[in-house]
């Protein structure tokens, strides 16, 4: 008996599949499957945050609807995978944030962009908040930089406490010890398979999408995404060394490297998430969770207003609507940051924890220990 209908239903479905064994080369799923007689909740969450979604289970499996044994992996999986996000939650009286989570996360953004241009508005005169303001420090005269730290400091801090619980949680019931021993060759590994997207290419061909012709168009722009907010966040990390160790102000020259790392990101950060959500809505229903497209639109939206807040503020910061586009993009990342750990940001997460402990158990079977 599993704790939920969905983890039921997956137990029958990896049942099915290792019998059949058909697709055990297209993903990690299915050879992780057979590493197993038998399957635990925390292995079915373990294989549910292994699958990568490419849907190429689905048109392949002589099984699939009309057939009577109903086997349809790609959207059992993303259900399960969808309901392990809540299940690991922390705190747990958080967990419902998960559901109704792209109106949770539209109320959150609107009430904390309306609460900086709040506070903009009534700590600075006008003649701050609506003038022009040039040079270094041009930022810190309409929220003191220790304040902005403060703020931001906290909210990055709260979410990487909550994010790093519910990872233990889960990796705890996939079967790994927590503060156990996790070699660095399949943490290596795992970043060298998470990096590449290895597995969304439905065994080399591609993803399948809105019909039978698969292609590459989901992992470029997941790449564009993932790697245009990698180097958004660089460009912060850079500013922030700045700032410290060299005593240099924002806002910065355009040639300077924090407006480089966060222009190229910004860009691959307004490409990317368009694409991926114009995927999302063109791809066949039977390939995904219908009921999760609220939480994956919120945060798609998220990143891509994220990025265009950011680049009109770049665009835009020698002029007298600099005040107000950074009360806007400040408002923006604010709410992204305190909502990554109850939205689909924590995906990228489980899943790089089921790809460190899918390296673990191949490279354990490799030298026939457990
Ligand atoms: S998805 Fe279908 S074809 Fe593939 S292993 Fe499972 S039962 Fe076999
Ligand atoms: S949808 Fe793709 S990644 Fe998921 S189990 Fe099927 S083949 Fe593997």
């Amino acid at each position: 008996m599993h704790g939920t209908s969905i983890l039921e239903e997956t137990d029958r479905l990896m049942t099915v599949c290792n019998s059949c064994r058909y697709c055990e080369g297209l993903c990690a799923v299915f050879p992780a499957m057979e590493m197993r007689r038998a399957f635990s909740d925390g292995d079915l969450n373990y294989l549910a945050n292994l699958c990568h979604g490419c849907g190429a289970c689905y048109p392949d499996c002589q099984f699939s609807p009309p057939h009577e044994f109903n086997v349809n992996v790609p959207k059992t999986l993303a259900i399960a995978r969808n309901e392990s996000y809540a299940a690991y939650a922390w705190p747990p009286a958080l967990s419902g944030l998960f559901a109704r989570n792209g109106v949770v996360i539209s109320v959150i953004a609107a009430a904390s962009v309306a609460a900086f241009i709040f506070g903009f508005a009534a700590v600075n005169d006008r003649a701050v908040l609506y003038g022009v303001n040039t040079g270094p420090g041009a930022f810190y005269k309409l929220m003191p930089h220790n304040a902005l730290v403060a703020l931001f400091g906290a909210a990055f801090l709260y979410a990487i406490l909550a994010l790093v619980m519910s990872v233990l949680a889960f990796w705890r019931d996939i079967g790994e010890p927590v503060g156990g021993r996790t070699d660095a060759g399949s943490i290596w590994q795992a970043i060298r398979d998470a990096g590449e997207l290895r597995y969304l290419d439905g065994g080399g061909v591609g993803c399948f999408n809105e019909d039978d012709q698969p292609t590459d168009r989901r992992k470029i722009y997941h790449h564009l995404t993932f790697y245009g907010f990698l180097l958004c966040f660089a460009a912060t990390c850079v500013a922030t060394l700045y700032h410290y160790l060299l005593a240099r102000e924002a806002p910065y020259p355009w040639w300077d490297l924090p407006v480089v790392l966060g222009t190229i990101g910004g860009i691959g950060l307004l490409i990317g998430p368009i694409g991926l959500l114009a995927a999302k809505f063109r791809r066949d229903p039977e390939l995904s969770d219908q009921s999760s497209m609220g939480m994956d639109s919120a945060f798609i939206l998220m990143l891509f207003l994220t990025s265009l807040t950011g680049l009109a503020l770049l665009l835009l910061r020698d002029t007298a609507a600099m005040g107000l586009l950074l009360a806007i993009h400040i408002g923006v990342v604010f709410a992204l940051f305190v909502t990554l750990p109850y939205g689909k940001f924590v995906h990228g997460i489980y899943r790089f924890v089921a790809l460190v402990r899918y390296a673990r158990e191949r490279q354990m079977m490799a030298g026939g220990t457990e």
